[in-house]
């Protein structure tokens, strides 16, 4: 085979000295690629034509690989072109006496789509994660929902039965709100949720839940809070919602149904069902006893 015939093959072919790294021949696609004429190739090192990071690898990788086992299939590499431009290869190496044989393919395509995968891949993520985000939250309130709060309590129970610390459970319900959608309408009533979720979110801290419950109830789970905390901290809550001006200058008030978690359980997702049955009983005798209170699950029933 001469070397008009390598020429017709659609790789890029050269040979290399394996200990001076002199480039003895190049084919014509070679050429091609690096843009250069063959006596500008053909004499000179493969320094010339390889970025440097490719060279560092090739010297300290691939040569002693090559040496060892006469081989390197899919050598990842850059050629830099006569014109500075880097260009991605594939290249398969084989050892022959002193000279090394190479047959190189333009990685460039290849690299690309991989690039656009990446890419590709990157804003899924980002979307998914938009979408967990979305899913969890209630679209009126940004508040957790119900289904997102619920995992979050099972979870913090995990944690808080492994290594017991005081949790309270507060269920809160606006009194008398269907007097406001009756008497200003809908939009009112919503503004008055959106407002009272502000309340409710400026007084909890970052280890706590707060979540809309239902339409206009709501949940809040204390970390680290005993029940002398959760008394003192209901107080402040419905002091701050006695501050509260909506559009039509009206005030709320809201009834709250407390309970503790006793011990720590094994049974996560029962404690939870009990947990929030004790404060619905308790929010009931707050409303029951007059509203705009807070109740206990342990406090006596008061005597009407
Ligand atoms: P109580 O003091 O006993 O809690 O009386 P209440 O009027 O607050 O309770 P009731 O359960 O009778 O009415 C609750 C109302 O809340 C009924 C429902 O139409 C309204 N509601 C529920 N969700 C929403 C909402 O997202 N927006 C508005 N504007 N109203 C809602
Ligand atoms: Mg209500
Ligand atoms: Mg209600």
């Amino acid at each position: 085979m001469n070397e008009a015939q390598l020429d017709l093959f659609p790789s890029l072919l050269l040979v290399s000295n394996l200990r001076s790294g002199r480039i003895d021949y190049c084919n014509k696609d070679a050429l091609e690629f690096v843009g250069s004429s063959r006596e500008d190739v053909v004499g000179n090192n493969v320094s010339n034509i390889i970025s440097r990071a490719s060279l560092i690898f090739f010297e300290s990788y691939v040569r002693p690989s090559v040496l060892a086992t006469g081989r390197f299939s899919e050598l990842q590499m850059t050629l830099v072109t006569a014109q500075q431009e880097r260009l991605p290869v594939l290249s398969n190496v084989a050892l022959h006496g002193e000279q090394l044989y190479w047959s190189m393919h333009s990685a460039k395509s290849r690299d690309k789509l991989y690039q656009e995968l990446i890419e590709v891949r990157d804003s899924l993520e980002l979307k998914t994660d938009e979408l967990t985000l979305l899913s969890r939250l209630d679209p009126l309130t940004n508040l957790l929902n119900r289904r997102a709060a619920s995992a979050d309590i099972r979870k913090l129970l995990d944690q808080v039965n492994r290594k017991f610390v005081p949790v309270s459970f507060l269920l809160i319900d606006i009194d008398f709100f269907k007097n406001i959608n009756d008497k200003h309408g809908h939009d009112v009533g919503d503004e008055v949720i959106g407002l009272l979720s502000k309340t409710l979110k400026a007084a909890t801290r970052k280890t706590d839940v707060v979540a809309r419950w239902g339409g206009e109830e709501f949940l809040i789970v204390l970390y680290n809070s005993t029940q002398d905390d959760a008394r003192l901290y209901c107080k402040y809550l419905h002091e701050r919602i006695a501050e509260m001006r909506y559009s039509r200058a009206d005030r709320i008030t809201v009834s709250i149904g407390v309970t503790q978690l006793p011990v720590p359980q094994r049974d996560t997702v029962l404690q939870v069902e009990t947990l929030i049955k004790e404060a619905d009983d308790a929010l009931y005798r707050a409303k029951d006893e007059g509203r705009n209170r807070t109740v206990f699950h342990t406090d006596k029933r008061a005597k009407i």
